[in-house]
C-alpha cells in the first residue's frame, strides 16, 4: 500500500464511488479491445484489466505501462511469485485526486477470494510519467510473500519498498545508482521517526510509517547482502523456493512463520536472526557495516560508490538480478 493518509481518505471515497458504475462500466468494456490482458511467464498469469476507459489508445497505453512493470518483476525469478493474480487499473480524474500529484494516487493489493492489486491512475498521468512512477512495482512485490496481519506489515511494506527500487533498475527503469539513493533516502525517511516505540508495535498501530516501510527494507537489504556474500544465494532464489512451495495469495500467515519457511529454504539463519534483531527495535537499524560491504558512501548529501572488485560484484549482483551470479568468496 502506499503510505500516504491522505490519500487513503480519497481512495476509500473512490472505492465505494466507482464500486456500483465499475460493474456496468466492466460489461461494456469486457468486449473491447486491451479492456483485458493476460500476461503469461511460465505457469504464471497476471490478468490485467483496465476498467472503465472508453478510449482505446489509452487502454493500450495503460496495458503497455503495467506489462513492463510486470517485466520488471520477472526480474526477480523468470515468473509471477502467484499461479495466477489480477490487477485492475481504474482512472481517476486530476480533480479528485488534486492533493496527490502522483501519476497513481492510489494502489492496493486485495487478498479476498483471489488476488488482485488495484491502481488508481490519474486520467491525464503521461506514459513518461507513469514509468517513471514506483506504486505498480511496489504492489505488484506484495504478491512475493503471504499476507502477515498487522503485526507483519513491517515486512510486508519492507519487502514492497526495497523491490520497488531493486527491480525497476533491473528493469532499466532506474540506473543502479538511483535506486541506490531512492533506497538510501528512504532510510533517512525511516531514521527520522523518533517515537522510540519498538517496530512490531508501530507495525501494529498503523503508527511510525516510514519506519515501518524502511526499517522492514532495511531488514530485506540486510538478508539479501548476508545471503549474496556468505551462502551463495539470493532474496530472489528463496523467495522462488517460497513461492513454490508455500505461498498462498490469500489467508493469513504469521510472520514468524513466513521467516522460519524463509531460514529452511536458504539452509541459513538469516532471517530469524535478522527478525529477532529488528522486531522489537526502537530505533531504526545501523546500517553502516552493509553499506561498506556494498561500497556505498556517504559524500556530503550525496552517495559514492566504490568500484573495488568485491564489494562493487555484490553491489551489482542485487541490481542486475538473478541472472547474475553472486560473487564468490
Ligand atoms: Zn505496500
Amino acid at each position: 500500500m502506499r503510505p500516504t493518509s491522505k490519500t487513503l481518505r480519497i481512495a476509500a471515497g473512490l472505492i465505494f464511488a466507482t464500486a456500483s458504475a465499475g460493474s456496468a462500466a466492466q460489461a461494456a468494456s469486457d468486449a473491447a479491445r486491451d479492456a483485458e490482458r493476460t500476461l503469461r511467464a511460465g505457469d504464471s498469469a497476471l490478468q490485467v484489466s483496465v476498467i472503465g476507459v472508453d478510449d482505446a489508445r489509452r487502454r493500450a497505453q495503460l496495458q503497455d505501462w503495467l506489462a513492463e512493470v510486470a517485466q520488471a518483476q520477472l526480474t526477480a525469478f523468470g515468473r509471477y511469485p502467484l499461479h495466477s493474480a489480477r490487477v485492475r487499473i481504474e482512472q481517476v480524474a486530476r480533480e479528485a485526486a488534486r492533493d496527490d500529484e502522483s501519476p497513481v494516487p492510489w494502489g492496493q493489493t486485495l487478498r479476498r477470494g483471489d488476488t488482485a492489486v488495484l491502481l488508481f491512475v490519474r486520467d491525464d498521468a503521461t506514459p513518461a510519467e507513469l514509468r517513471a512512477d514506483w506504486t505498480a512495482i511496489h504492489e505488484l512485490s506484495h504478491l512475493f510473500h503471504p499476507y502477515m496481519g498487522r503485526d507483519g506489515r513491517w515486512l510486508s511494506e519492507g519487502l514492497a519498498s526495497y523491490y520497488q527500487n531493486v527491480l525497476r533498475a533491473r528493469a532499466g527503469l532506474l540506473t543502479p545508482e538511483r535506486a541506490w539513493e531512492l533506497l538510501d533516502a528512504g532510510f533517512g525517511r525511516g531514521r527520522r521517526e523518533s517515537s522510540g516505540a519498538p517496530l512490531v508495535e508501530l507495525s501494529r498501530t498503523h503508527e511510525g510509517t516510514m519506519r515501518v516501510y524502511w526499517a522492514g527494507a532495511a531488514f530485506w537489504l540486510q538478508a539479501d547482502v548476508a545471503l549474496r556474500r556468505d551462502h551463495a544465494t539470493s532474496l530472489d532464489a528463496v523467495l522462488s523456493k517460497y513461492s513454490d512451495c508455500c505461498l498462498s495469495g490469500t489467508g493469513e500467515t504469521a510472520p514468524a512463520k513466513f521467516i522460519a519457511e524463509l531460514d529452511r529454504l536458504s539452509g541459513t539463519k538469516v532471517f530469524s536472526s535478522n527478525y529477532a534483531r529488528l522486531v522489537q527495535s526502537r530505533a531504526f537499524p545501523p546500517l553502516d557495516a552493509v553499506y561498506r560491504e556494498l561500497g556505498i558512501m556517504r559524500r556530503g548529501d550525496a552517495l559514492a560508490f566504490d568500484e573495488g572488485a568485491e564489494s562493487a560484484a555484490l553491489r551489482r549482483s542485487i541490481m542486475r538480478g538473478a541472472a547474475e551470479p553472486a560473487p564468490a568468496r
